[in-house]
């Protein structure tokens, strides 16, 4: 029996046996929770972060709401996994995640988007008020005292950031600008902020 059959089975005997709607209503948020829910930082996931986009761009394309966009890039990560390992390099990452989640609003939307590439999605806030927080944010990490099995290190981020300007009409348009962004942040030699401007 694969896998998914068996969690299939599962899942099918569970609910015959469960006792109140209730529970069963429990039982499909926990779900819908795990399918969108990245397991090492515990942030949204990819695919999350595409159904929220294409929301926030439909409301954008109707009500004209203003919204920013970052991505978030660990400079150098290959080499704290090839100087610390991959467990440490684990622990950087949900270490980052946890930075990022103390720095925003709880309005704020926050993703990994892959590998060791996290994305915020502030809702109503223009690039100027984005700023701020994606600022505090780089210091953080800058100034972070990263610790894990007595093995201390110091980390960096580079980050791009965008907003929904007007002639971005879709979710792929807006992240290849804060893609674009951020390769410039690298470029430019890492640790830093760029901002995409229209
Ligand atoms: P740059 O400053 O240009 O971003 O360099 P970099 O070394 O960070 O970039 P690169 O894309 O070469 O390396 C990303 C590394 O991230 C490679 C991959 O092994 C590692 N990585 C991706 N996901 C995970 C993860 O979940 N855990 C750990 N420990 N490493 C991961
Ligand atoms: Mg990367
Ligand atoms: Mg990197």
């Amino acid at each position: 029996m694969t896998f998914l059959t068996f969690a299939m089975v599962a899942s099918a005997f569970y609910l015959k046996y469960m006792k109140s709607e209730e529970k069963i209503i429990q039982y499909y948020k926990r779900l819908e929770q795990l399918v969108n829910t990245d397991a090492l930082t515990t942030l949204w996931n990819r695919r999350a972060m595409n159904e929220h986009l294409s929301i926030l761009v439909n409301n954008h394309n109707k009500y004209q709401t203003d919204f920013s966009v970052t991505i978030l890039d660990i400079d150098f990560f290959k080499k704290v996994n090839d100087t610390y390992g991959h467990q440490y390099g684990d622990y950087v990452l949900k270490t980052v995640a946890e930075l990022m989640k103390q720095s925003f609003r709880k309005t704020d939307l926050l993703y990994r988007y892959g590998g060791e590439e996290l994305i915020m999605i502030m809702p109503e806030t223009n690039i100027e008020g984005a700023l701020i927080p994606v600022q505090r944010l780089r210091r953080m990490v800058e100034e972070y005292d990263f610790e894990y099995n007595g093995v201390k290190a110091k980390v960096t981020v580079s980050i791009g950031l965008t907003m929904n300007y007007q002639n971005l009409s879709s979710s792929a348009e807006i992240l290849k600008t804060a893609d674009e962004a951020l390769y410039r942040a690298k470029e430019g030699g890492r640790n830093r902020v760029v901002l995409h401007e229209q």
